[in-house]
């Protein structure tokens, strides 16, 4: 990061240190519960410096979290968080500071968006043989061009009393191997890494030691990623225990990997805080070294 008040690579920077930047956040353009605006006002109150909006295959919540900037006088990374899959398996990829307009990625995040929706209107037809739901239902917890996920039926689950919250639906309903569950489209992570990059943006691998139905990416498939042009790898989440943290700072040491650390904030949708992890100031710079767009500053 270019620190404000400063003039060449070594003069000081003139802000406090140290400065405090949460790198993965969702608004309600995904499954967020906080408008885009709202979110970077939590960040304020939260006492961060630097916050990135990473909304699930979508960039619709920038424009409105540029404007909060100088608002509320908390800095904006733009990004997102690009559902892919490694055999299989669901694995989300960071994107900063990408161009949004870049056709090619623009393309797999409809595409996957439009699969998400079909996704979600299966798992709606299916539970809805048992409980009592509907599509409007579910429509009611989004806003226009909310990228849906199962968030949005947990809450309408919840809103019809069916469940207490969220956490509740995925422990039951929306589980994994619920007879309810239904997989959806997503691009290949090797192909959506060489994809941000040829946007310009800057791929992070979210949460990697997180287990997914029991598994974990292993070594060799981060390995490929890595070598399709992985950019950073998220260390430090809530979902990695210390084994994992150890293990994939040690592959990013390796690699010459930027590390960061985020908080995966989802709002009231779950217990993430913003600015419970966070990410250094030299992580940061050399993400912004790498990606296309600056990072939006009051
Ligand atoms: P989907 O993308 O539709 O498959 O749903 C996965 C999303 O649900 C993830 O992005 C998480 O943010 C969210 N999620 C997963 N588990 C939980 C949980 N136990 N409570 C609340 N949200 C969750
Ligand atoms: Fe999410
Ligand atoms: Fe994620
Ligand atoms: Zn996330």
């Amino acid at each position: 990061m270019r620190a404000p008040g400063t003039h060449g690579s070594d003069a000081r920077p003139t802000y406090p240190w140290p400065v405090r930047i949460d790198l993965h956040t969702h608004s309600v353009a995904s499954d967020g519960t906080d408008a885009p605006a709202a979110l970077v006002a939590a960040a304020a109150r939260a006492g961060l410096d630097v916050v990135a909006l990473t909304d699930h295959d979508t960039t619709r919540g920038w424009a409105e979290a540029e404007a909060a900037v100088p608002v509320h006088g908390v800095a904006l990374v733009r990004g997102a968080e690009i559902s892919c899959l490694v055999d299989r398996m669901s694995v989300h990829l960071l994107s900063y500071l990408h161009d949004p307009e870049h056709a090619g990625l623009l393309e797999e995040g409809e595409r996957t968006r439009e699969a998400r929706l079909q996704r979600a209107r299966a798992m709606v037809d299916l539970i809805a043989e048992d409980l009592d739901l509907t599509w409007a239902d579910v429509e009611a917890q989004t806003v226009p061009g909310t990228t849906v996920g199962r968030p949005h039926i947990a809450d309408a689950l919840a809103a019809r009393g069916h469940v207490a919250d969220r956490s509740a639906a995925f422990a039951t309903v929306l589980a994994a191997g619920s007879r309810y569950y239904v997989p959806h489209y997503a691009p290949d992570a090797a192909h959506a890494v060489r994809l941000v990059r040829a946007a310009g943006g800057v791929p992070v691998l979210a949460h990697p030691g997180a287990l997914v139905r029991g598994r974990i990416l292993s070594d060799e498939a981060i390995g490929r990623l890595v070598d399709a042009g992985l950019a950073g790898i998220e260390v430090d989440h809530r979902d990695h225990d210390d084994a994992q943290r150890r293990r994939l700072a040690g592959i990013a040491a390796e690699a010459g990997l930027v590390v960061t650390g985020s908080s995966d904030y989802h709002g009231a949708g779950k217990p993430n805080v913003l600015g419970e992890r966070t990410t250094s100031p030299e992580a940061l710079e050399a993400i912004e070294d790498q990606g296309r767009l600056p990072v939006v500053r009051p």
